[in-house]
């Protein structure tokens, strides 16, 4: 069986799928390890290190495209890569099923077998592959640090010969994992800490961080999705968490939002007004950019200042912390290969139920209902 790691080759990735440490228990079951050269370099994996783990490198890529049973990716191939890939090849990486299926087409249609780390479930057994979770950890550190360097504030208070500085007030909306991460390290830096979410579980661990929990009362309406994830609100219930925002933004010098519903669009929450009622060098970190925002002005991928407020809305923080970022997805990579491969053999059992959830496509057909769905409707509007 072969096994190929890539150069992942989207603009400002830096992350790779798996990393040498990772391959001490493939080469073991007689598994043909190949990594492009330079796969790793930005990952902390040299080629060196892959060749003493005992992969091949090479600079063919094509090769690696050609030969592959199985592609643990970061991201999909390009779609003129997708057509080189041997039918019932596995690609496994964040695929975007939801968010651009028609990106998945070429592979479906060469019969590629295509799973996504985005919809691993989440359920107990899954835990150890959650992708989501790792690179949502990576990122509300990420965002802290990035805010806590533009800030023209110190963030813990100081009591000083020269008298004190109050400490930063930071403002979390969205309690999840991304959400708790920044309350986390935050409050390492000394900083005030005030979070909202409106699943009412969140607050027990937003105050088990040190932060206070902003409650809003919704009337009662379920906020609950599956999976702890939130459920879509109404508008009526969207501005009471929308007046809550703009009236915590005055006082507020960092405000992170994380605030996601599944397949949906980041549900807008920060109004133009939060923006202007925050202080000249106060900071927002948008990290729901790539679901479209959570503010109103947000640009995707653009850094903007407003009446000295800036706004940044980075698009793949992960990727700005490679290391750790790689070693925590490929460990979920791995022990997502261990479903699909036992002894060296690949084998995929589709009634496993997480790879079930996960597979995107198999045998050339859609295998997960909203994907088919997504894809049948882009057809008919050709
Ligand atoms: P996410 O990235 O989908 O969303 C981030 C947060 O935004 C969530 O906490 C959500 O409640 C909140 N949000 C959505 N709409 C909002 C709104 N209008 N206003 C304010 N907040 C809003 O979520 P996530 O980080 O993936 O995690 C959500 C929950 O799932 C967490 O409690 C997490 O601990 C739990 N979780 C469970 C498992 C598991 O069971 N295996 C794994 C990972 C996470």
């Amino acid at each position: 069986m072969y096994l190929g790691i890539l150069k992942e080759t989207g603009t400002g990735e830096s992350r790779v799928a798996l990393l040498p440490e990772s391959l001490k228990a493939l080469v073991a079951q007689g598994i043909d390890v190949t990594v492009q050269s330079g796969a790793g370099s930005a990952a902390g994996g040299s080629d060196a290190a892959y060749a003493e783990a005992g992969a091949t490198v090479t600079a063919d890529r094509g090769a690696i495209l050609e030969n592959a049973d199985v592609l643990p990716v970061v991201n999909a191939l390009p779609a003129q890569e997708q057509g080189r890939l041997k039918p019932g090849a596995v690609m496994i990486g964040f695929l975007k099923p939801l968010d651009d299926p028609g990106a998945l087409t070429m592979a479906i249609a060469r019969k590629v077998t295509l799973f996504s780390m985005e919809l691993v479930p989440r359920i107990s057994r899954a835990q150890s592959m959650d992708a989501l979770s790792s690179m949502a950890t990576v990122a509300g550190y990420k965002a802290i640090v990035d805010a806590a360097g533009m800030l023209p504030r110190l963030f813990p208070m100081l009591m000083t010969a020269a008298g004190t500085i109050p400490p930063a007030r930071v403002f979390v909306i969205g309690a999840g994992v991304a959400g708790l991460q920044a309350i986390a390290t935050a409050r390492r830096l000394g900083a005030v800490v005030e979070a909202y979410d409106v699943r009412a579980a969140a607050g027990e661990q937003v105050r088990s961080l040190g932060a206070k929990f902003l409650d809003v009362d919704l009337g009662g309406i379920n906020t609950e999705g599956g999976g702890g994830y939130a459920a879509e609100l109404t508008e009526g219930a969207l501005d009471r968490g929308r007046d809550l925002i703009t009236q915590t933004a005055g006082h507020t010098d960092v405000l992170v939002s994380t605030a996601q519903v599944p397949g949906r669009p980041a549900p807008k929450l920060i109004r133009r007004a939060a923006i202007e009622a925050m202080r000249p060098g106060s900071v927002l970190v948008d990290l729901a950019a790539p679901g479209g925002g959570n503010c109103e002005l947000t640009k995707p991928g653009i850094t903007q200042i407003m009446r000295g407020v800036t706004l940044m809305a980075p698009l793949n923080l992960p990727a700005a912390v490679p290391v750790d970022a790689s070693k925590l997805y490929a460990r979920n990579i791995l022990n997502f290969l261990g479903l699909i491969v036992k002894q060296g053999v690949l084998h995929v059992d589709l009634t496993d139920e997480v790879l079930a959830g996960a597979c995107v496509a198999h045998e050339g057909n859609p295998a997960n209902p909203r994907v088919a769905k997504l894809l049948e409707e882009a057809e008919t509007a050709q």
